[in-house]
């Protein structure tokens, strides 16, 4: 039997950053402490933030003197206006990542570019940089591209987590339909990494553990790829594991989204030996 941890798996620069952001500020703040939107997709972190006061708010609050933390994907530049206007004292753990797709949306339209956005409508993190670049717009595909205005030059951004495939191919169709491309490439390498190290894992293993929120699109997408090579359980924290699923000398491999911390990885490691009558330490210490 085995435990092994994918290569590449959990929290991503920018999560651990916005993590650690939020240790310091609880320790450090004298007043009340928020997050704008949940600081990330995973209920566990949520709640345990919850439960040592720190809530969610949909908007900046009232109350001056309440610090706002800004989570990884970032915000439109007038919701800081708005929170520093309210007397907020901001604590702004933006992923440097999204802030460079921010400026490169900013930088476009200054240079008489009409911004193009590859990404998910409606997504914070696009939302964001597209609100950088007054009259952007977001695209997923070819198809979409309507919009767009003919003879302008197009600058193009991405939304962190999208694929460079995904990217090439809108600059394609963007080029076929005549237009000056400049294409800014700010895709993070975090979600293709933790894909590439989750299906290598679940090719050589019996089952996969995938954990994260089920709201965290990178975990259930890391779910999905997995599936493709053997039996797979998405759990968002140990305490989902079915005895039932584990047998003496299986192999396990477990991976997690991006969202999710280290320590959720070491519980739900340490609980799978349990439930295979190992115990002890594991390979699981350092994932990356
Ligand atoms: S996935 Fe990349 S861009 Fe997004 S928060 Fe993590 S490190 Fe930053």
């Amino acid at each position: 039997m085995s435990l092994e941890v994918a290569d590449k798996a959990g929290a991503c620069f920018g999560v651990e950053r916005a993590l650690a952001m939020v240790e310091r500020t609880i320790d450090s703040a004298t007043g009340p402490v928020a997050t704008l939107g949940p600081l990330i997709h995973n209920p566990e972190v949520v709640a345990r933030l919850a439960k040592r006061g720190v809530h969610a708010v949909d908007v900046p609050p009232e109350a001056p003197g309440t610090t706002l933390i800004i989570r990884s994907h970032g915000v439109a530049p007038e919701v800081l206006d708005r929170a520093l206007e309210r007397g907020n004292l901001v604590v702004d753990a933006t992923c440097p990542y999204v802030k460079q797709a921010q400026r490169a949306a900013r930088d476009h339209l200054l240079a008489g570019r009409q911004v193009v956005v590859v990404g998910e409508a409606g997504h914070p993190e696009v939302e964001g940089i597209l609100a950088n670049a007054p009259g952007a717009r977001a695209v997923v595909e070819p198809g979409d591209l309507d919009a767009v205005e003919p003879g302008v030059p197009v600058g193009l951004v991405a939304q962190t987590t999208q694929t460079p495939e995904r990217l090439e191919r809108i600059a394609e169709a963007l080029r076929a339909q005549g237009h000056e491309v400049v294409v800014s490439h700010t895709i993070c390498a975090a979600t293709k990494q933790r894909q590439e190290a989750a299906v290598d894992l679940a090719k050589r293993v019996d089952a996969m553990v995938i954990i994260g929120g089920r709201n965290s699109a990178n975990t259930s997408r890391l779910a999905e790829l997995s599936a493709e090579h053997c039996t797979t359980y998405h759990v968002e924290g140990a305490d989902e594991l079915d005895p039932r699923w584990f047998k003496a000398g299986m192999n396990i491999g477990v991976s997690a989204g991006a969202s999710t911390p280290k320590a959720q990885i070491e519980d739900v490691c340490a609980a799978v030996l349990d439930l295979l009558g190992e115990g002890g330490e594991g390979p699981w210490q350092s994932p990356s």
